[in-house]
This record gives C-alpha cells, sequence and structure tokens, in this order.
C-alpha cells in the first residue's frame, strides 16, 4: 500500500447514494478507505451493515472492515426503522430493490477503538458521514483527541438557504438526529457542510446509468438498477431536478477535494423544537465570533465533480 495514499473512513446508512458514495471512494485511485462506520437513516443500521458487506464485496473490496455504529439518535428509545417513505425512495432493501449477496460481518473491535488508534497516531485520516451525525457525536464525546487528529470532518446534510426534504426546514440526515447535529456543529470539531444547497446542483441521470449497463458487470447491472430506482422515484417527487440529485458521493468529492465546492464560512447550530426542527441555522450566540468551525458549501462545479464521478464509477465498476 502507498504512503501516499489518503485513508478514508466513511460513516454510511447505507442506502443508494450511500453505495455510490462509497463506489466513488473505492475508484479514487489516491484514497485508502480503511473503515466504513454504519448508521440508520435511510436503512436500519443493520441493513446498512449488510448493503455495506454486499457492496464492498461486490466491487472486490471485502478487505475493508464494516463496523456496526448507532442504531438509534441519541434520545431514541428504540432502533430505527425507516418509514414508508424513505423505504420507496431506496428501496425495501435499501438498495432499489437490486438483488444483492453478501457476507454480512461486522469487524469484532468497536469502531472506537479504531479511532482511538487514530487520535493516538494523530495521523491523517479523512472521515466524511452521508448519514445522521449519531456516530460522530458518540466518537467525539468517547474519543479524547479525535476532533484533533481528524481535522475538518465532512459531512452531507442539512440546508442553509434552500428548503429541506423532509419538511419546510429540515433536511433528512439531520432530521434523524437533530441533537446530534447540535452537538457536533457547537462542540468545537471543524467541519464542511454538504447540504441539500448544493446536492441538488449535482444530477445524474439515465444516460449515465446506460452507460454503466455497457460495461457489463454484475457490479456495474446492480449500481445501474439501483441507481434506475433512484432516478425513477426523484423524478416522481422531484422532477424540476431531472434526475437524482448525488448527495453522498457529493461529500466524498468534496473532502478529497474541497476545491470543487465554494463555502461560506459560518457557526451552526440545530434547532431542536417546534416546527422549525432540524433546521441547520447560524447560530446567534456565535454570529460575531472571528472563528468560524463550518465551511457551508453554497456553490459546486458541477461540470468538473460529473467528470470526476464518471471517471471513478468507471474504475469502481470495471
Ligand atoms: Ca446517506
Amino acid at each position: 500500500m502507498s504512503e501516499t495514499r489518503r485513508r478514508l473512513i466513511l460513516d454510511l446508512d447505507t442506502g443508494v447514494d450511500d453505495a455510490l458514495a462509497l463506489a466513488y471512494a473505492l475508484g479514487s485511485p489516491d484514497v485508502e478507505v480503511t473503515a466504513v462506520i454504519c448508521s440508520y437513516g435511510n436503512v436500519s443500521m443493520r441493513t446498512a451493515v449488510r448493503n455495506t458487506c454486499a457492496v464492498l464485496d461486490l466491487l472486490g473490496h471485502p478487505e475493508v472492515p464494516v463496523f456496526a455504529g448507532a442504531d438509534r439518535a441519541l434520545d431514541a428509545s428504540s432502533p430505527f426503522a425507516p418509514p414508508a417513505g424513505v423505504r420507496r425512495i431506496h428501496g425495501e432493501n435499501g438498495l432499489g430493490g437490486a438483488s444483492v449477496r453478501g457476507w454480512c460481518r461486522t469487524a469484532p473491535q468497536s469502531a472506537l477503538d479504531l479511532l482511538r488508534g487514530v487520535a493516538e497516531r494523530g495521523d491523517d485520516t479523512t472521515y466524511v458521514a452521508t448519514g445522521p451525525l449519531t456516530n460522530l457525536a458518540t466518537e467525539l464525546v468517547n474519543v479524547s483527541g479525535l476532533g484533533a487528529a481528524l481535522g475538518r470532518v465532512t459531512f452531507m446534510g442539512g440546508a442553509l438557504a434552500v428548503p429541506g426534504n423532509v419538511t419546510p426546514c429540515a433536511e433528512a440526515n439531520i432530521a434523524n438526529d437533530p441533537a446530534a447535529a447540535d452537538s457536533v456543529l457547537r462542540g468545537g470539531l471543524r467541519t464542511r457542510m454538504i447540504g441539500l444547497d448544493v446536492t441538488h446542483q449535482v444530477v445524474l441521470t439515465r444516460d449515465d446509468t446506460a452507460a454503466w449497463r455497457e460495461l457489463g458487470t454484475p457490479a456495474a447491472r446492480l449500481f445501474a438498477d439501483m441507481t434506475d430506482h433512484y432516478i425513477t422515484v426523484y423524478r416522481q417527487n422531484n422532477p424540476q431536478l431531472g434526475g437524482c440529485p448525488l448527495h453522498d458521493p457529493l461529500a466524498v468529492a468534496a473532502a478529497l477535494d474541497p476545491s470543487l465546492v465554494g463555502c461560506l464560512s459560518a457557526n451552526l447550530r440545530v434547532d431542536l423544537e417546534g416546527p422549525t426542527r432540524g433546521r441547520t441555522v447560524c447560530d446567534p450566540d456565535r454570529l460575531r465570533d472571528a472563528e468560524k468551525s463550518c465551511e457551508v458549501a453554497l456553490e459546486v462545479d458541477e461540470p468538473r465533480f460529473l467528470d470526476y464521478f464518471r471517471l471513478r464509477m468507471a474504475r469502481a465498476l470495471a
């Protein structure tokens, strides 16, 4: 393994776009995916583990350790089960109903032990979360020095200047655990927010999935089937987009190359109560602080991102 490869930890609730994000990472020549930590949201945590293992096997990377993470929000009393609307978007199995097989395993140690090692070594590890921020909030509390070791953490979630996608104010990952997101955003960690402001500007159409089918591999067929399902649902729910947004792949891409997005520096909080619950908003108490902890992406170079995406998907699916 080359010394110069970027070490990447992904924190996924593996539905369709998380699978695309995982493929993006595995198709990146300069990246070593060192672990996937699973959570809940698009699917239950257990289904996220199964889907992650199946996708890793299919893409020829069964060596990547998969960790079981949070199965519910910080204040929830029972494990999360996806509601009907979410099952429709990501399919009953979370992968658009595409048939998957995989050896469902989780790493024997806990993700906290892995992250304690990262914090102790202070090594250069990039962390990207594309589900609720429950895992990250828990890890930051339990692993001393983790925030400093990770540097800037990129997450897919939130909406600053556009409406939410589960309520007029809230985006799904934040809405699934507003308290966790608030503790991450107000806890001193440096973050990069890839929210609906930018993910709705990067859209995939059936032209791309047709090109994947041409590759003819089992992985390419599965990704085409799964993504066609996702495109169909988005065309029904959000016809103005003209395809499916690449939420989670954009988060991985921006973590690896921040020049893909233009950001506003801000200190954010999350509304925890009332009709705006789950809204990401500038924190009035820290509005004038010179130091801003979050880089909120508001612009994206869509053509360059799509070029990167196509190249990496072709590598991953070949
Ligand atoms: Ca996700």
